[in-house]
Order: structure tokens, then C-alpha cells, then sequence
């Protein structure tokens, strides 16, 4: 029997018969609880309740569980930072919720977090005010602080009471990487204190963890020691070492920041909370932290884009080699049934190999590793077509080859499945002639390597229906990956911007100009990576090849053409216009220059240039679209938002 239910908007809570409170979170709109002011604000007067319910002995502890199937909560909603036009007023807002998670804290009787999928930012922080944490030990329990992803830290006091519960070491490495955690090593860093095997179990041990009053315990001491004065500044510095190697501090000050809070009050949680939000505040208002959470925008929207119920679980790969081996691979890990072909069995045998080597540092458990390299099959007969939901070619750049393979497999194909082509130049329309009905053939174009890139240019011909675009969009998002939509033209959209940035870096060498600054450049710009170590890492054969096929030239007199013709192809030689050893490129010093940036901003004006050409050209449907691909595919600064955003903003 159910007594005194109480519903607001995003909470349910009744108390049962034993006295246990039952909180509820159930964010109205979507498919994910977040932690919006609305829901903080209910939460003041459910807390204000429990508080009265606790003094009169009425309840005996309160649990607290999603009632959504997604998970526990995702953080705090996003999209009123965005609309926030005022941040004055944010000192008062978090102090307020500070306050709350403090009374939740300081109640009189238990309150249990029961966490499945996401518990991610303001929920975490949630969690952490509360007294005890139970996490469904399965695959999709996800626990984190990715706040640094969007520019900020958690400001929830999350930043004091993960340092209490894990200790600083491990706190602060969650917190400035963003990293999530599964349930079983959250567990291991104590921020999660039990685990069950199902959701269904949350209830029943929530209720035992009222019952007996249990209560998290802090870090240990020797955790916790290394916050203390002796060790504190040492453990700042040697943080800031390890964030400098990723992010500079004026380009993405918020784990800066993060440390600088550390080093002065880590040495306690509480004194940590208090003075967060003054540490906070300025980053939430910062250009960086708005041009972050538009990436995260745009690519949430990315997700939204495919056919509903569209499902797939058999994928047919044609051709074993880099991509074709690494596309199979990765859907086999992404959990379909994969069969891999190419033109005999001794072409397939590395591209297994270097699948089991993926699984085997993705997976913990070796079964999960046999599971995997189950579902992938060496097909070199192509028996694998008629059942699949997916084919994909992958196979060497020449069309007639292209056009052979798609004739034989045609007449094979189950009605409805994708006919896809990994092309990076050819265009679309023009394999497609080979096609009876060259309507079916799209372009699903990945990106090398393709474990480690989100990207994928889902590719329109002028014979495509916008179903057959949805449904490639779907089976990229399928497989974990993030659709870009983008029209057969040549270079499509990434490595037609790619090319005239490159280029124009290798022709300023050629010139006599030091590869190490341009590089050097490129990066205090806010590039992943310069453009000569790019060109050495995407092969110099393959960047000539892609660059003749947009009708750039490539004397051959130049440096460019005499090191291919050296054999010297960059990274996978050991040498290009670099030497490589152990993946690494050997570099000479880099020259002193006045203004590294404005060099860098320089050298990717053809970028941006050739980005703002495709959107006029239709070849992207929107500017938002182009920023966010370019983004993904090049790894373009992202705490400018993008290449047309950084021009919009005067800052490219
Ligand atoms: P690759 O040379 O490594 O592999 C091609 C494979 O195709 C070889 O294993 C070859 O044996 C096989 N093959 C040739 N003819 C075949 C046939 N008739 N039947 C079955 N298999 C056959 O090439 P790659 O780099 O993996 O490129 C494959 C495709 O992906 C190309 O279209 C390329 O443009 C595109 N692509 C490459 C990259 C990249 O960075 N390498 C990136 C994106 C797209």
C-alpha cells in the first residue's frame, strides 16, 4: 500500500509502509532526466518535506531512483546555460543548489542513490550528497564528470565531495579528463559503494541500505594524503603537466582552473565546495565554454537525424585491407554480425588480426574478446551478401574495380538492404552507372583509423532518395559513429577543406619555411595536429592522389613529388617529410616567431575558405553542419566552435 504520494513535474515520491521514502526522478520532456532549475527548485520542497517527515520520525530514509529507462540522470540541462543571457545571476543559482545538496547531506536519516545507465555531472553530484550509492553493474552504466567537455568543472559541489569519496589523485584525473566510468571501476575509486546485477535489484537494496543505516566511507588515508600541504603543490604541478600536453590554458582554461582550486583548497572537500563557485563562474561565461556547448549541440543533433525502427545486424564488407578491415572490425566491436571479403584468405588473415587486437583493448573479459572475434567471419567467397542488412565496398581506388563488384552482388542483395561505397574520390554517380537501379548506392565514407574517428560522410548522389540517406544515417549512428550528410562532389566535405590547408603548408616548405614552425603554428592555433605531420601521417601517396583528384598539381620537380618517389610516404615508411620512430615524428627545433597564432590562423585560411565554397555550394545543407563535420573530421579547434563560427567571431 502507497501513503502520502506527492507529484511534481519531474519527481514522484510516496513512503511505504515500512516508512522508506521512494523519490522518483522523471524529467517531462525526453528521453533523459536532467537536473534543469525547475527540477532543483521541486527538489528544495520534497527536501523541505523530508526534512519535517525526518524530525517527526514519519520516514526512516528516503531512495532516490530514475524512472527512466536511459538512466539515473545525464547532469544539469545544458541548454539553460545557453540560454542564460545574464550570468550574474549564476553565483546566486548554484549557491542555492550548494545549499540544497548540503541540506540532502545533513538529513537525519539515510538518503540511497540507486544509479542506473548515465549518472553523469549534476547527477553524480547528486549522488555524491547523498549518504549511499548502489550501480547496476552492467554495460550501460556510465559514471562521470564530463563538465570539461563543455569548458567548466562540476559546480554542484561535486568537485569537494568526489575528492572525499575517491580521493584527489583520482577525482581530479575523472573530473579534468572527462572520463566516464562503468559501474565496477567506480566502484574501485569508491565513489559508488555497492553493485547489483539488475535494475530490478536497486529497489530491494536501497531498501536494505535505510534499513540499516548504512554510510559511505571516505577515501582512506593515504588517499587522502596526497591533498595535504606536504604534497599538494607537487600533485598541482605534476596535473598541469599532464593537461598541458592536451590543452593550453587561454584556449581551454576550465582544467586550469580546476587545479588552481585544487592547490588551494584540496586539502579540504568542504572548504573545495565553497569556493567553487567563484572558480565556476567565470568559465561558464567564457567564449570557450559557449562554443563547446554549440559543438555539443550540433553533434547531439547529428544524433537525431535517421530513419525510426530502422534496424540492422548482419554487415557484408568487401575488401580486407586498411578501411575495409578496420570498418568490419568496428562493426563486429559495435555488435553486428560481420562478414569480411576479400580476394582470398591470406588478404583477410591480418585484417582478423588486427580486429582481435581492438577487442582485446576495448574489452576487460577475454569471453567478450571470443564473442566478438565470433561475429566477425572471413568470407572470401561473399556468401555473407544475400542475408546481409549492409554492404559495404572498401576495396582499391579504381573505378572499373568498383563498378565490377557492385554488378556482381546486386542481383544478391535482400530488398531494402544499404549498398554502400567507402570511396574517398570518386564520385558517386559515377560507380553507380554500373548499377541497374543506381538509386541504391550510397556513400558511407569513414575516416582513418576508424576506431578512433567519429566521423561519417554519409554520401547523396543526385539518384538517392532522401530514405536511402536516412537509413545510411541510421546504420552509422547504429554503429556509434556521427553522420554527416553530404553530396557527391569531389573531396566531399572533409578532405576537400583538408587539402588547400595542407598543400599550402607544403608548398610554404617547399619554399625553404621550417615544417617544425608551420607545424608549431597549426597547433598554438588550436589544430590536433600540423599540417606536415598530417600530410606524413595520411600517407604522401594517398594526400597526391586526393589532391589530384580536386585539381590541385603537384610539379614533379617538388619536395612533395620527390619524396614519394623516394618511397618516402611519411609515417608508414618511417619517413616523409619527417623521420618517424615508434609513431612518433623525429623534429628538428622549432625557429622563434613573434606571433605563433596569427601563423596558424594564416596557414588555415584555406580551410576556412574552402569550408564557406562547400556550404555555397550546397554540398553541406548548413553552416551549422559544415562547422561540426569539419570539427569531427579535422579536429578543427573546437573551442572556436567551428570554422565558420571562428570566422563569424573574428577570430579565424
Ligand atoms: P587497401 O589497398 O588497404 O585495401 C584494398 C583491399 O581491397 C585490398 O585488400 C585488396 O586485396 C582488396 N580488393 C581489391 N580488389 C578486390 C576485389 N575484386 N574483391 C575483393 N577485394 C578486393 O585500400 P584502403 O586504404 O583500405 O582503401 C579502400 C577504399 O577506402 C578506397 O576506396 C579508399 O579511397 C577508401 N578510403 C581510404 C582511406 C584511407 O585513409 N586509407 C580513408 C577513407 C576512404
Amino acid at each position: 500500500m502507497i501513503a502520502q504520494a506527492t507529484e511534481t513535474k519531474h519527481w514522484s515520491f510516496h513512503t511505504d509502509l515500512e516508512n522508506i521514502g521512494w523519490l522518483t526522478i522523471n524529467s517531462p520532456n525526453g528521453s533523459v532526466n536532467t537536473l534543469s532549475r525547475e527540477a532543483i527548485m521541486e527538489l528544495e520542497t520534497l527536501v523541505a518535506r523530508f526534512e519535517d517527515l525526518a524530525n517527526t520520525q514519519e520516514i526512516v530514509g528516503v531512495v532516490l531512483l530514475s524512472g527512466k529507462d536511459s538512466g539515473f540522470i545525464a547532469g544539469a540541462d545544458v541548454s539553460e546555460f545557453d540560454a542564460m543571457s545574464d550570468f550574474s545571476v549564476l553565483p546566486e543559482a548554484l549557491k542555492r543548489t550548494h545549499a540544497l545538496f548540503s541540506r540532502i547531506e545533513n538529513l537525519k536519516v539515510p538518503v540511497v542513490a540507486g544509479i542506473h545507465g548515465f549518472c553523469l555531472g549534476g547527477g553524480l553530484e547528486l549522488a555524491l550528497a547523498c549518504h549511499y550509492r548502489i550501480a547496476v553493474n552492467d554495460d550501460k552504466t556510465r559514471i562521470g564528470f564530463p563538465e570539461v567537455n563543455l569548458g567548466i568543472f562540476p559546480g554542484f559541489g561535486g568537485t569537494g565531495r568526489s575528492i572525499r569519496q575517491a580521493g584527489p589523485v583520482d577525482a581530479m584525473q575523472i573530473m579534468l579528463t572527462g572520463k566516464m566510468l562503468r559501474a565496477g571501476q567506480a566502484r574501485g575509486l569508491n565513489l559508488v559503494d555497492k553493485l547489483v546485477r539488475h535494475r530490478d535489484m536497486l529497489r530491494w537494496e536501497g531498501r536494505k541500505a535505510v534499513l540499516q543505516h548504512r554510510k559511505s566511507q571516505p577515501a582512506g588515508f593515504f588517499k587522502r594524503a596526497m591533498a595535504g600541504p606536504l604534497l599538494r603543490d607537487y600533485v598541482a604541478n605534476k596535473m598541469r603537466e599532464e593537461v598541458g600536453k592536451k590543452a593550453n590554458r587561454v584556449n581551454y582554461p576550465a582544467p586550469y582552473a580546476l587545479i588552481e582550486l585544487f592547490e588551494q583548497h584540496g586539502g579540504d572537500w568542504q572548504s573545495m565546495i565553497r569556493h567553487e563557485v567563484d572558480a565556476f563562474v567565470p568559465l561558464m561565461g567564457s567564449p570557450t565554454a559557449a562554443n563547446l556547448r554549440r559543438v555539443f549541440f550540433l553533434s547531439e543533433g547529428l544524433k537525431k537525424q535517421g530513419l525510426k525502427g530502422a534496424k540492422f545486424s548482419r554487415v557484408h564488407v568487401i575488401g580486407a585491407g586498411v578501411m575495409g578491415g578496420d570498418i568490419a572490425a568496428w562493426c563486429a566491436y559495435r555488435g553486428m554480425s560481420v562478414t569480411l571479403q576479400d580476394l582470398d584468405m591470406g588478404r583477410i588473415q591480418p585484417a582478423l588480426d588486427r580486429a582481435k587486437k581492438l577487442f582485446q583493448k576495448r574489452y576487460k573479459k577475454k569471453r567478450e574478446v571470443d564473442a566478438a572475434m565470433l561475429r566477425l567471419t572471413a568470407d572470401p567467397q561473399g556468401n555473407g551478401v544475400p542475408r546481409a542488412d549492409v554492404i559495404i565496398e572498401a576495396v582499391v581506388e579504381k573505378l572499373e574495380v568498383k563498378q565490377s563488384i557492385f554488378k556482381g552482388v546486386e542481383g544478391k542483395l535482400k530488398p531494402g538492404a544499404i549498398l554502400a561505397t567507402n570511396t574517398s574520390s570518386i564520385e558517386l554517380e559515377r560507380i553507380a552507372e554500373a548499377l541497374q537501379d543506381p538509386a541504391r548506392l550510397i556513400g558511407l565514407h569513414f575516416f582513418n583509423p576508424v576506431s578512433q574517428l567519429p566521423l561519417v560522410e554519409v554520401i547523396k548522389s543526385k539518384f538517392n532518395s532522401d530514405e536511402a540517406i536516412g537509413k545510411g544515417a541510421s546504420f552509422a549512428l547504429a554503429i556509434g559513429k556521427s553522420p554527416v550528410v553530404v553530396k557527391s562532389a569531389p573531396g566531399f566535405l572533409v578532405n576537400r577543406v583538408l587539402m588547400p590547408y595542407m598543400l599550402g603548408a607544403v608548398e610554404r616548405v617547399e619554399r625553404g619555411e621550417s615544417q617544425e614552425l608551420l607545424d608549431a603554428a597549426a597547433v598554438a592555433f588550436g589544430m590536433p595536429m600540423g599540417p606536415i605531420e598530417l600530410m606524413d601521417t595520411v600517407g604522401l601517396d594517398v594526400g597526391k592522389s586526393v589532391a589530384t583528384e580536386l585539381g590541385h598539381s603537384v610539379p614533379d620537380d617538388s619536395k612533395f613529388a620527390g619524396l614519394i618517389a623516394e618511397g618516402k610516404l611519411g609515417r608508414k615508411t618511417g619517413e616523409g617529410f619527417y623521420k618517424w620512430e615508434k609513431g612518433k615524428a623525429i623534429k628538428g627545433t622549432t625557429p622563434a616567431h613573434p606571433d605563433l597564432v596569427a601563423l596558424g590562423r594564416e596557414l588555415v585560411k584555406p580551410l576556412i575558405d574552402t569550408t564557406e565554397v562547400v556550404v555555397s555550394e550546397g554540398v553541406v545543407a548548413t553552416p551549422d553542419l559544415a562547422d561540426v563535420g569539419v570539427i569531427m573530421g579535422t579536429g578543427f579547434a573546437p573551442f572556436l566552435g567551428g570554422p565558420l563560427r571562428a570566422r563569424a567571431d573574428g577570430r579565424a
